[in-house]
C-alpha cells in the first residue's frame, strides 16, 4: 500500500495547503505491516514528533507535519486508503434490488390495467350470448344489452386510466429512496442509474475532492 500525498490533484490523499508542495510525501505500509513515511523533496519539508525527516519509520499516533502548518492526520491518511471496498460492495444489492422492484412495478402495472381493460370487453360479449339465447326477441333485455355494452368498455377504460397513474408515482417513490441508498459511501454523491459492475471498473470516485477506492487493489 502507498499513498502519494501533497497538492496534486492526482495524490492519493490531497493536500490543500500552500505550504504543501505538489508532490510532498509518500507513505507506505511495508510489508511486516509498519508505516514508512518519505520526504518526496518537498520545498518546506516533512516532520515527525518535530524533527525533521527525509524517510522515516512512523506509528500512527506519531506528530507529522508537512511543512511548518500542515499537520498531517495518519490515521485519517489510512482511513483514505484503507478504501471503501466494504461500504462500496454492498451497493450491489442496493443496485440489484433497485431494478428488481422497478421491473415488478412495472409489469404489474401492466397485468392489472390489460386485465381491467379488457375484462369489461369479455363481460357484455358473454352477457349479449346469453341474452341471445334466454330471451328472443325481448325489448327490455335487448335494451340492458345494450346499456352494458356501451358502459362496460367505457368503465373498463376509465379503470385502466386510473391504475395507470399509480405507475409514476410509485416509480418516484422508489426513485428517491434509491437516490438516498445508492450513493458514494465516503461523499454521499448520487452514483446515478449506473449498474454496479460498471462503478466497480471505475474503481474509485470521480470527485477529486473525494477520490474514495471503491475496488480494493491490494
Ligand atoms: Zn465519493
Amino acid at each position: 500500500m502507498v499513498v502519494k500525498i501533497g497538492k496534486a490533484d492526482d495524490n492519493d490523499f490531497v493536500v490543500n495547503d500552500p505550504h504543501v508542495s505538489r508532490y510532498h510525501a509518500r507513505l507506505t505500509r511495508e510489508s511486516d505491516g509498519c508505516l514508512l513515511l518519505e520526504d518526496l523533496g518537498s520545498t518546506n519539508g516533512t516532520y515527525v514528533n518535530g524533527g525533521q525527516i527525509v524517510k522515516k519509520r512512523i506509528a500512527p499516533t506519531d506528530i507529522v507535519k508537512l511543512g511548518d502548518s500542515y499537520t498531517l492526520h495518519v490515521p485519517e491518511v489510512l482511513k483514505f486508503n484503507n478504501d471503501y471496498s466494504a461500504e462500496f460492495a454492498l451497493l450491489k444489492n442496493v443496485y440489484t434490488k433497485y431494478m428488481e422492484q422497478k421491473v415488478r412495478i412495472q409489469s404489474s402495472n401492466q397485468f392489472k390495467t390489460r386485465l381491467f381493460q379488457s375484462l369489461p370487453f369479455a363481460l357484455p360479449g358473454i352477457i349479449g350470448v346469453m341474452i341471445g339465447f334466454f330471451g328472443k326477441g325481448s325489448p327490455s333485455l335487448l335494451g340492458v344489452s345494450l346499456f352494458i355494452t356501451v358502459c362496460a368498455p367505457t368503465i373498463g377504460i376509465y379503470l385502466g386510466a386510473k391504475q395507470s397513474a399509480k405507475i409514476p408515482q410509485q416509480l418516484q417513490d422508489l426513485a428517491n429512496q434509491f437516490k438516498i441508498d445508492y450513493v458514494c459511501p465516503k461523499c454521499g454523491t448520487f452514483l446515478g442509474e449506473i449498474p454496479w459492475e460498471s462503478l466497480a471498473n471505475r474503481k474509485q470516485c470521480p470527485l477529486s475532492s473525494c477520490k474514495a477506492k471503491w475496488v480494493s487493489e491490494d
